[in-house]
């Protein structure tokens, strides 16, 4: 269920899964064989040499280490989650980015990963397992000989636009996720898409339209409901999208509802080099792998202004 692909120009990107082992110990261990290099944006994201083959390598084999690409490793460490909060992760199949949040919240707190197809609650299952978060149980804070909440994932099978926002469980709820489905235009697969006999291209121009449309539907409905969970202060929309209409396009159509519930978009990695104001995008020719992150954030107290 890890990303993986084959296009050999392009490096090959290691998250090392902190819950298992440690960025250094992986450093040490990778450099038996090959030349590496941290990621200067993600700390646990290590750059190997394009083409390197590791699908069968024990670290990966063993969870220790996912074949994660930048766009995807980007995405939890935008939210920033602390040890102990409450996050959720709406759209959350086949669950890379939540056993990333596992890691940064360093196995405390609580984690809810709701997903809508039944078969993709499998890989997600399968994800979390690998990762080892399952066996992260009831850590004990020394400091505060406090025992600490469980970070098992709690997987949900079901359709996060059914989540009742005000429902008791959510009411602690301190950031959320939203890695909605997408055209995916912004992975290589499909970029080539064009290269294919029409009769394997799975669209023509006016499906293609209507398709995004339909997405950028979805994607404007899933973040508007995630923007109405009272508690919540950090929202992180992402796609592996290059299309405007469900990036920048999406983002402008929340932003009023937003604004009136006290939330401000703020940027996710200031140093990243941005062309519109705090949205983070990146083309496929900067890294052959397009994506886009919007973060949104309400400061403590401030309230939903209601009408
Ligand atoms: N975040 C995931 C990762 O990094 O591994 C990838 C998520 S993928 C882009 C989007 C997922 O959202 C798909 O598995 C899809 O089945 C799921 N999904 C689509 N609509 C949903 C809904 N209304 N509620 C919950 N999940 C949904």
């Amino acid at each position: 269920a890890q990303y993986e692909t084959h296009d050999i120009s392009k490096p090959r990107y290691v998250r090392v899964n902190t819950l298992k082992l440690g960025v250094e110990s992986a450093v040490n261990e990778f450099r038996k064989q090959y030349t590496v290099v941290k990621d200067e944006f993600v700390p646990d994201l290590l750059i190997l040499p394009p083409g390197t083959d590791l699908h069968d390598h024990p670290l990966v084999m063993n969870g220790s280490v996912f074949l994660q690409g930048k766009a995807s490793s980007m995405v939890a460490v935008a939210l920033n989650p602390q040890p102990g909060w409450e996050v959720l992760d709406a759209c959350s199949a086949p669950g890379n980015k939540t056993v990333h949040l596992a890691a940064l919240m360093k196995g405390k707190g609580r984690i809810m990963a709701c997903e809508l197809n039944k078969d993709r609650v499998k890989l997600l299952q399968n994800t979390i397992r690998l990762a080892g978060a399952t066996s992260i149980l009831k850590l004990c804070d020394v400091a505060h000989m406090q025992p600490l909440a469980l970070t098992d994932v709690e997987v949900q099978h079901g359709d996060f636009l059914n989540i009742n926002p005000e429902d008791p469980a959510y009411l602690k709820l301190r950031a959320i996720l939203l890695d909605p489905s997408c055209s995916g235009s912004g992975t290589a697969a499909e970029r080539l898409d064009y290269l294919l006999p029409s009769s394997m291209s799975n669209q023509s121009g006016d499906a293609d339209t209507t398709r995004l449309t339909r997405l950028a539907a979805f994607q404007k409905k899933a973040l508007e409901h995630a923007l109405s969970f009272p508690s919540v202060q950090r929202i992180v929309y992402s796609t592996c999208s290059i299309h405007q209409i469900e990036n920048e396009d999406v983002i402008k159509s929340v932003l009023p509802m937003a604004l009136r519930n006290g939330f401000q978009l703020a940027s996710p990695f200031p140093l990243w080099p941005r062309r519109a104001e705090h949205l983070l995008r990146m083309d496929p020719v900067e890294d052959k792998e397009g994506f886009f992150i919007a973060l949104f954030v309400r400061e403590e107290g401030e309230r939903p202004i209601l009408p």
